[in-house]
């Protein structure tokens, strides 16, 4: 009988207003979720994922978590399409559960996002999780070193989040429950602030699991406390001995596989046939894997006395999950769907087009509102993107004098390429303020307005004077 001792703190940080994050601790459930999206949206998101997730208290198997994680995505979707103000908010999502697995006692890890789960066995940290970051895939792709990535400006752009799609895949690793082994989950405040190594002297020195999340949330603070901070520590109390002699397992600082028993990118729903082929798909019935080995990350074997474990099947460079616009062209032209389709399109063009958007999102501005007025944000509406769009300019244009043709596009943050499109767009609205022009928006352009062009909306200054005579 597997036995995990639990303590975890979280605090707003020293910049933030609110805390966005959320976490749930009970005995043998626990997870951290990371809210984004404006007003409240964060905090909604987070909060939900963590209900849904609260309300089954205990899986059977990883299977049946990544279809409650389903459920949670599914609920955040929802409600973003009750509340129109929270549109665009999701939430990462790292949760550490307790199954049994053919009578024996597993501890499954899920991800969604760049919330992370680490293990240390007395000695070393491994990351278990790996982010669904822009720069992780950059990192993948071999075109920045992990160290870049640590400091990369776009290091907060999601690939992946719960809430942004009617799916959503989550990672899932299985593992044995080795006592001893100590588990942090934590939110990217706490390692955006605090490096691996000082994570390791508090996880290998502070014995009490409470007092090891408080000073781990401190640190962050003292670091400069940038974002919220979520840590849980989770101590293995009972269950399988460690190996005597090490070599049971090989903790390996780079990637998971060698002590990963099963690590396996899952999704519940059918995917879409366009992706059919890409996704790489574990066995369902959790037998022998045939026999070619997938790839070079396939350890030999010769190391790893582990005849339970199954292939690791890395999903880097699989297919990410969200349609693309092409296949989500049902939607495209239905009144009412609008913003919807901005944000799934731009999403799509995100997770399609990495290194597009990598460009792009450099000098990415976008119009919305800042509490009730409106403001040119740099960086991108909140919902998709990580990254913390900063107030670049006040407008001084309230929410009630704006032409409510406009209104859709600001509530989903209109973007654009430079800052004087921005600028041009902000005129336009403030010269048509007032008049309520009812012009109506071609559907079209909300498409284009999902590209990096902004060629939406006609020139047509109705509200303007003519020039001339
Ligand atoms: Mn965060």
């Amino acid at each position: 009988m597997t036995g995990l001792s639990v303590g975890a703190a979280t605090d707003v940080g020293r910049v933030r207003e609110s805390n966005q994050d959320s976490m749930l601790m009970l005995e043998d459930l626990v997870a951290v979720a990371d809210g984004m999206g404006g007003h409240n949206g964060g905090e909604v998101a987070s909060s939900i994922s963590i209900e849904v997730l609260e309300l089954a208290q205990r899986f059977v198997s990883s299977e049946e978590l990544v279809d409650r994680i389903q459920e949670a995505n599914r609920a955040v979707v929802d409600r973003a399409e009750d509340d129109p103000s929270l549109l665009g908010m999701g939430t990462t999502l790292v949760v550490l559960t307790l199954v049994v697995v053919d009578g024996v006692d597993r501890i499954v890890v899920a991800n969604v996002g760049d919330s992370r789960c680490y293990l240390h066995d007395g000695a070393k940290l491994v990351q278990i999780t790996k982010d669904h970051s822009v720069v992780q895939t950059l990192v993948d792709s071999g075109r920045i070193t992990a160290a870049e990535a640590e400091h990369h400006p776009q290091r907060n752009i999601l690939t992946r989040a719960l809430g942004i799609d009617g799916r959503v895949m989550a990672d899932t690793w299985e593992l044995r429950p080795v006592v001893g082994d100590r588990y942090l989950l934590c939110s990217d405040g706490l390692y955006g602030e605090v490096s691996d190594l000082e994570i390791t002297d508090v996880l290998r020195s502070e014995p009490d699991v409470e007092q090891a999340a408080s000073e781990l949330v401190r640190m962050a603070n003292e670091a400069g406390g940038h974002d919220n901070i979520t840590v849980v520590v989770v101590d293995v109390v009972d269950g399988e001995p460690p190996p005597s002699d090490g070599s049971g397992r090989q903790l390996d600082a780079t990637l998971g596989e060698s002590w990963a028993i099963r690590a396996v990118s899952e999704m519940t729903e059918e995917p879409d046939p366009t992706d059919a082929g890409r996704l790489e798909e574990q066995p369902a019935d959790g037998g022998e894997t045939p026999s070619e080995p997938d790839d070079g990350t396939l350890s030999d074997g010769g190391e790893v006395d582990e005849p339970a474990r199954e292939s690791f099947r890395p999903t880097v460079g699989s297919r990410p999950p969200v349609a693309s616009a092409e296949t989500r062209g049902e939607t495209r032209g239905s009144p009412g769907f609008r913003t919807v389709l901005f944000v799934v399109v731009v999403l799509g063009v995100l997770l399609g087009v990495v290194g597009v958007v990598f460009v792009s999102a450099r000098s990415t501005y976008y119009v919305g509102f800042d509490g009730s007025e409106v403001a040119i944000f740099r960086g991108r509406p909140g919902g998709i993107l990580w990254m913390d769009p900063t107030v670049e300019e006040s407008t001084g244009i309230e929410r009630d004098e704006v032409p409510t043709s406009y209104l859709d596009e600001l509530e989903g943050g209109k973007e654009f390429g430079s800052f004087a499109e921005a600028e041009e767009y902000v005129e336009r609205i403030s010269s048509e303020s007032g008049e309520f022009s009812a012009r109506e928006t071609e559907e079209d352009s909300v498409v284009g307005a999902t590209t990096t062009t902004t060629a939406t909306a006609s020139t047509t200054e109705a509200g303007t004077e003519p020039d001339g005579p």
